[in-house]
């Protein structure tokens, strides 16, 4: 199992100086539509007493959970784990755009996307990770407070930040197992300040789920075979007149 790749984001928020160089990067790269963003860059606020103050950004993005909610949500299996480096991602083909894998995530970093109907969200730039350049967040972060990489491969460059990391903790998701694959270094990060909330279904979604999406496949059943039936009894008639 050594050889397996495991892709992970290393993120030490000592090192943002929230520039967000990095969502004008992802943007430009993703032709990600105004008003949306795959990456983000929190801001927790000022922290300490006067004059021991200081103020932490922590970037942030999806967590290419190894047990993502996503996945278990999606309906016609469009949103996947590669199983060959473990990048969540969305197969654009497949996706029907019912948004139920952007209620599921509980990190909310998928939205529906205005221009396509599809889902979207961060796929660690997998057009560049293949091409062995680095997602345009990591490579476009000048204090380095992004890094990319194989997490089982000792010589990359996450697993040496971890192996030095003076702190390291994951965000975990409230009342789901997610096993999230941004390791923060370094510094505390506050879970409860970032916006990370229950994988509940609100009842309107529920709704949608459970009542809307049944019913527009019940009704296209419907007139499906209303149309056969139809079309079977013209099909009798022109034969019964045929043989009169
Ligand atoms: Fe899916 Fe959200 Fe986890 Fe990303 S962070 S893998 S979108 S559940």
């Amino acid at each position: 199992m050594a050889n397996v790749k495991k892709y992970g984001f290393v993120i030490d928020p000592t090192r943002c100086i929230d520039c967000r160089a990095c969502l004008v990067a992802c943007r430009a790269e993703n032709h990600v539509p105004l008003n949306h963003t795959r990456i983000w860059v929190y801001d927790q606020g000022v922290q300490g007493t006067f004059p021991n103050l200081s103020q932490q950004f922590v970037p942030y993005n999806c967590m290419h959970c190894d047990e993502p909610p996503c996945v278990e949500a999606c309906p016609s299996q469009a949103t996947y784990k590669r199983p060959e480096d473990g990048i969540v991602v969305i197969d654009q083909e497949a996706c029907i755009g019912c948004g139920l894998c952007v209620q599921a995530c509980p990190y909310h970093v998928r939205y529906l996307n205005p221009e396509t109907g599809k889902a979207d969200k961060c796929n660690a730039c997998l057009q560049r990770v293949e091409r062995g350049e680095a997602p345009a967040c990591v490579a476009t972060c000048g204090g380095g407070a992004r890094l990319f990489g194989d997490l089982n491969d000792p010589e990359s460059t996450v697993y040496q930040a971890l192996r030095l990391a003076k702190s390291i903790k994951q965000l975990p998701a409230v009342n789901v197992a997610t096993g999230p694959n941004i390791y923060y270094i370094n510094e505390p990060v506050d879970e409860k300040k970032l916006a990370i909330s229950e994988a509940i279904m609100p009842a309107s979604d529920a709704f949608y789920k459970y009542v809307v999406i049944p019913g527009v496949i019940a009704a296209a059943g419907l007139t499906f075979l209303g149309q056969a039936v139809a079309f079977a009894k013209q099909l009798a008639k022109g034969e019964s007149e045929f043989e009169d």
